[in-house]
């Protein structure tokens, strides 16, 4: 697994471990962290290798999970240059080992392909409204381009590809101060600020809870070799960021109240994934409530704050 030290990797090495796998874990540590592993590094399941997937990798496996890149907008745009390379370089040099070894691989895609979205709900045959030269554009054509050198490879050398669309997704070891806006807004409510409300707060977004991702990320890889994706993982619940701040507030019970920021460039307004392909192909569906993931992320952020 590429990126495994992340957020959603760290749970991905977790329940494939759980299932009796081996796993080798490769990150730079851009945005991904030992606490995220730290308690699967005594694990003899476990394997550790700090790597940038921009470079060449030499390893043996049967299966591959392409998740190396960093997610957040802060991030992926502090390094714009080194965001391409690692979602297109980083793409190749994995191709390039899942066809030496003939394994199948899964790339996690985004919903950032549909870019800013005319289309409502997002399908996958929708073929998306992207800005290939704005801030977030190298991420979003970063991503895109990975996609397409998955499809070519799979038509050209008849490579087993996964592709997973992945919407927003929240839960425990979200990195604190990575600008993703749950947990900016609890980390914000917890420290008794206000929560920043970019625009006017009625940008909407759907919202995963992890556990629910991980199970439909572990389920395309389990598919045959014909399904290929791409297939959007999410949760179709949509909500204005002014209803997830004040059910935010609620929660903690912060008396801080919201701000107002400018919104950000070529920020999406709306997004909601159709998930009709998902629930066909892999007999997936969310379970948990945005309510019930909250309580756990704003759990795992008491105490990291605590901690700190
Ligand atoms: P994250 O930033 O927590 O994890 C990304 C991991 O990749 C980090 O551990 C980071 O150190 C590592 N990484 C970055 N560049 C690397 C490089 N060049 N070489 C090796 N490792 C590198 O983000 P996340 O939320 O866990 O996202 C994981 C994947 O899922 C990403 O590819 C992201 O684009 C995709 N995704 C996530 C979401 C979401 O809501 N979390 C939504 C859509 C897509
Ligand atoms: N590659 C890798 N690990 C491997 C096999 C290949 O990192 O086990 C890299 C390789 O260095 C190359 C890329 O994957 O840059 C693409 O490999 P491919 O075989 O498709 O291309 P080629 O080597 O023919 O350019
Ligand atoms: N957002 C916000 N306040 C914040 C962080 C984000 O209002 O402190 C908004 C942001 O403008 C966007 C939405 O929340 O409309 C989701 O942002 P995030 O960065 O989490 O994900 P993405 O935009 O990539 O979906």
């Amino acid at each position: 697994m590429t990126g495994g030290a992340g957020f959603l990797g760290s749970h991905l090495c977790d329940h494939l471990i759980g299932d009796g796998n081996e796993v080798i874990c490769v990150d730079n540590f851009f945005t991904g962290t030992k606490r995220n592993i730290e308690h699967l590094l005594g694990n003899p399941s476990f394997e550790l290798l700090r790597h940038d997937v921009t470079f060449p990798l030499f390893v043996e496996v049967d299966e591959i999970y392409n998740l190396a890149c960093p997610a957040s907008p802060v991030h992926y745009q502090h390094d714009p240059v080194q965001t391409t390379k690692t979602s297109v370089h980083g793409a190749i040099n994995m191709l390039g080992l899942a066809k030496r070894l003939k394994v199948k691989i899964l790339q996690a895609s985004t919903s950032e392909v549909y870019g800013d979205p005319a289309v409502h709900p997002q399908t996958e045959d929708y073929w998306g409204h992207v800005n290939p030269i704005g801030p977030r554009s190298c991420y979003d054509e970063g991503k895109r381009c990975a996609e397409t050198l998955f499809f070519d490879y799979h038509r050209q050398l008849g490579l087993s590809i996964k592709v997973a669309r992945i919407f927003n997704t929240y839960g425990p070891r979200m990195h604190p101060a990575d600008g993703r806006v749950v947990s900016n807004f609890i980390v914000q409510a917890l420290k008794g600020e206000p929560i920043t409300l970019y625009g006017e707060g009625t940008q909407t977004r759907s919202f995963c809870y992890v556990d629910d991702l991980i199970d439909g990320l572990m389920r395309l890889m389990d598919t045959a070799d014909e399904v290929t994706g791409p297939v959007n993982i999410g949760n179709p619940s949509e909500f204005s960021m002014r209803e997830l701040a004040d059910l935010v507030i609620e929660k903690v019970g912060s008396s801080a109240g919201t701000t107002f920021a400018p919104l950000p460039s070529d920020d999406p307004r709306q997004r909601q994934p159709d998930i009709t392909l998902a629930r066909k192909l892999l007999g997936w569906e969310p379970r948990v409530a945005l309510s019930d993931g909250l309580d756990q992320t704003i759990g795992y952020f008491r105490e990291l704050l605590r901690a700190q």
